[in-house]
């Protein structure tokens, strides 16, 4: 038993180093973000040993009653969180929760409806090469050309043509607010199930700060880890009792074995911060901070060196940046904004005339900002040095020291050594 600096100096440099990196440098991956000391606790303990298959009470390994505790309080607390009858804590990231619900109210080559990857969905939603892709029949809707908003008339028009069995709402990369209603509406005209993937949103969602898919979907996933900022997991929540009992039997024993007790006891934890009002207050400033990005680069200096925020602003805690008419393509102004220490990711825009690994866009979200503490002020800071960045000619050492002085004012994780 000792320690890792020990037994792995070259692991242990790689957990010291990456605590450093992410010390140093503003992070704005938008479906990143910094989970509490007390998650990374539950995820380092002794709860990763335990083998617990099945459900609470209900499990086909011995000694299983006080991990049972730790899946009750999660599962009662991802209902009372969502207001929902029915949760499944147990998938180990969105994508597994996402084969659950498919292999839950789908048969293989069922017709699909969802928002294609290019146009801002998820690869669970029906990519070529994914599992979605390859086991079912996909028909995807898009965004329109104009203002970057998922045209409900046209998902009309493609579930009366092609009937999908379950029609998808949910993103990777919009910056705007499905209408879940407008959603139900159309599955019911076509008899078709609707699944919501509110992976990015569900914070905002679990806030009241965004309008809740629940009382709409037949079925609902997300992730734990992004806007809820809680370990890297998955959820399945639904109010029908019979779609309820297809998931539990669609995770296990459909699609895993073992669940990961540590993590399903750091979900708990995760959900019970998720009710607190400073959970509300940290997703307000994460909105805000948002707004005051796409509000800076909408400005004129930025507009007129040929780069846009698609939709023209945001609702939730990204902006899309599309850069088809500027000087730099989305690699090159991620690698540039990495100089300076901000980490985003390229991200493809609809129709992108480029390569997926360089695109024509970037991806950027306020979520980890916030946490770290970000308030309007940090925000209007850090939007005016990625303005200023992505400009022909940028004079990038001050900009360099301005995040690092941003960096420096809101310690991540004081006192923790790896
Ligand atoms: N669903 C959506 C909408 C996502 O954006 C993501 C992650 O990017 C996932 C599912 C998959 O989550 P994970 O990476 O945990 O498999």
């Amino acid at each position: 038993n000792a320690p890792l600096s020990e037994v792995d100096p070259e692991i242990a440099d790689v957990l010291e180093r990456e605590l450093d990196r992410q010390r140093g440098f503003l992070e704005m991956i938008a479906s990143e973000n910094f989970v509490p000391v007390s998650v990374l606790q539950s995820q380092g303990s002794v709860l990763t040993n335990k083998y617990a298959e099945g459900y609470p009470g209900r499990r086909y390994y011995g000694g299983c009653e006080v991990v049972d505790v730790a899946e009750e309080l999660a599962i009662e607390r991802a209902k009372a969180l969502f207001g929902a009858g029915f949760a499944n804590v147990q998938p180990h990231s969105g994508a597994s929760a996402n084969a659950a619900v498919l292999h839950a109210i789908a048969r293989p080559g069922d017709t699909l409806l969802g928002l294609s990857l290019d146009h801002g969905g998820h690869l669970t939603h029906g990519m070529k090469i994914n599992f979605s892709g390859r086991l079912y029949n996909i028909v995807a809707y898009g965004v329109d050309a104009e203002t970057s908003l998922v045209d409900m008339d046209e998902v009309r028009r493609l579930a009366i043509e092609h009937k999908p069995k379950v029609i998808i709402a949910g993103w990777s990369a919009y910056p705007r607010q499905l209408d879940f209603a407008a959603f139900r509406a159309i599955a019911d005209e076509v008899g078709a199930l609707l699944w919501v993937d509110m992976a990015h949103f569900a914070g905002l969602v679990a806030a009241g700060l965004h309008p809740s898919p629940i009382p709409h979907a037949h079925v609902v996933s997300t992730t734990v880890h992004k806007t809820i900022g809680g370990p890297r997991s998955g959820l399945i929540l639904s109010n029908d009792a019979d779609i309820a009992k297809k998931i539990n039997t669609a995770v296990f024993p459909g699609q895993q074995g073992g669940p990961l007790m540590h993590v399903i006891a750091a979900k708990a934890t995760a959900f019970k911060l998720a009710m607190t009002p400073e959970f509300k207050e940290r997703q307000e400033r994460t909105l805000r901070g948002a707004a005051i990005l796409a509000d800076r680069l909408t400005q004129d200096d930025v507009k007129n060196a040929g780069i846009a925020v698609r939709s023209g602003g945001t609702d939730v805690h990204l902006v899309l940046v599309d850069l088809r008419e500027a000087a730099i393509d989305g690699k090159q102004a991620e690698d540039l904004l990495h100089e300076i220490r901000i980490t985003v990711n390229r991200n493809a825009v609809p129709n992108d005339p480029r390569p997926p690994m360089v695109t024509s866009g970037l991806r950027i979200g306020t979520p980890a900002l916030a946490t770290r503490g970000f308030g309007d002020a940090e925000f209007t800071e850090v939007a005016d040095v990625i303005a200023l960045a992505l400009l022909p000619g940028a004079d990038l050492e001050p900009l360099r020291a301005r995040v690092a002085k941003l960096a420096d004012g809101f310690p991540l994780y004081p006192g923790l050594q790896q």
